[in-house]
């Protein structure tokens, strides 16, 4: 028998798979709505003209400035469109920058949010909001801000680029891997973890291989979504923890960050939730923090977190803010601990096994 839980599913509709584009109209009608501003990124600015043409009148325009971390500035220009030309939801087509945007819009008039993902990051079905303002990141969970729908069309990721795809991915797995050991953990959420680390740990090196392979590309998106359920399930711990020290703190890029820490937080982990993790462990032959290492090696993930910038004088400031605010975490966190994992990740190293 398990062990006493409370599992509260996830509201939100998902429809996935390929052409599944072709019914964001028929998915905005759905919401009770007639017109859509549509969100991107500048660089997915093309996705979003196209998208609103296919969507004529349901269209009320396109702001194509989401940017990383969702500055408050941002926002602000986002709400004043929104409001001129009479929109009355927002479609978000693009990865976290473009979902947070449209959270962000979302939380302050509770528009229906419809979202196109198209990397693996999976904030499109979590009730969390992060926001930068004066050079600080702050987050906030409210029902408001998960998304009313999700489209799922692997079509749109066969031209993520391979390296990008990777760390996506990987940051995923993190999710996953994290919310196996969650305080808050039911067998529910277990499961989905599992195969969504499964989907992924399958799919990748497949579009390392051949990254406009369907199939793969929609293993990969199913497993995403299956790792950013658990992420806005079940409380996250050290790994999550320390990639927003390094983000916030350190100006690290989100998904890399993610990607290289993962196989060392798990190393960490694994010391005192062996039982928990064994399942993850299972499927990368045994020890999960070196099995990710040389997965992530295998698919030509980044491994050191020097190649992204960040200076052996770091690792001390950053290892005192990473215990600075306690939090639940299956293992002790020790400043040297963190300080070791550290210097370890930043060097590229294999993590340590206890
Ligand atoms: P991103 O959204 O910043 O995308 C990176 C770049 O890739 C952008 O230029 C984007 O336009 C482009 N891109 C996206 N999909 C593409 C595709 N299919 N083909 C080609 N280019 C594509 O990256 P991300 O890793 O998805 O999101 C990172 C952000 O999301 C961070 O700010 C992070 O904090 C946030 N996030 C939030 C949550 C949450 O639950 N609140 C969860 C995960 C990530």
């Amino acid at each position: 028998m398990p062990a006493p839980f409370i599992h509260a599913s996830t509201p939100g509709r998902v429809v996935f798979g390929p052409g599944t584009l072709a019914t964001v109209g028929d998915e905005i009608a759905r919401l009770g709505c007639r017109r859509a501003l549509v969100l991107s990124t500048d660089f997915q600015a093309p996705e979003a003209e196209r998208l609103a043409d296919m969507l004529g009148d349901m269209a009320a325009g396109t702001f194509t400035e989401a940017a990383m971390h969702t500055p408050v500035s941002v926002t602000e220009t986002a709400m004043a469109q929104f409001e001129d030309t009479g929109a009355d939801c927002v479609v978000a087509i693009g990865g976290g920058s473009t979902i947070g945007l449209g959270k962000a819009i979302a939380w302050r008039n509770d528009a229906p949010q419809l979202v196109v993902a198209t990397t693996y990051a999976g904030s499109e079905v979590t009730d969390i909001l992060g926001q930068t303002e004066n050079g600080r990141k702050t987050t906030v969970r409210d029902p408001r801000i998960r998304p009313e729908t999700v489209i799922y069309d692997p079509d749109l990721t066969l031209g993520l680029p391979v390296a990008m795809s990777v760390s996506s991915g990987l940051n995923a797995m993190a999710h996953a891997v994290e919310a196996l050991y969650a305080p808050d953990a039911n067998p529910v959420t277990s499961l989905m973890a599992v195969e969504g680390l499964r989907a992924l740990k399958s799919a990748l090196p497949k579009i390392v291989d051949a990254p406009d392979d369907p199939a793969a590309r929609g293993e990969a998106l199913y497993g995403s979504w299956l790792c950013g359920i658990v992420l806005g399930a079940v409380a996250m711990s050290l790994h999550h923890k320390l990639c927003h020290t390094l983000g916030g703190g350190f100006d690290m890029p989100h998904a890399e960050t993610h990607a290289i820490l993962i196989p060392h937080t798990a190393a960490y982990n694994a010391a005192a939730a062996g039982d928990r993790l064994a399942p993850a462990a299972a499927l990368f032959g045994g020890d999960l923090g070196g099995g990710l290492y040389d997965f992530a090696r295998s698919i030509g993930g980044p491994l050191s977190l020097s190649d992204l910038g960040l200076r052996q004088g770091d690792l001390t400031r950053a290892a005192d803010m990473a215990v600075e605010n306690p939090y639940e975490n299956p293992r002790e966190v020790t400043r040297d601990g963190i300080l070791a994992l550290l210097s370890r990740a930043h060097s590229g190293q294999r993590p340590a096994t206890t």
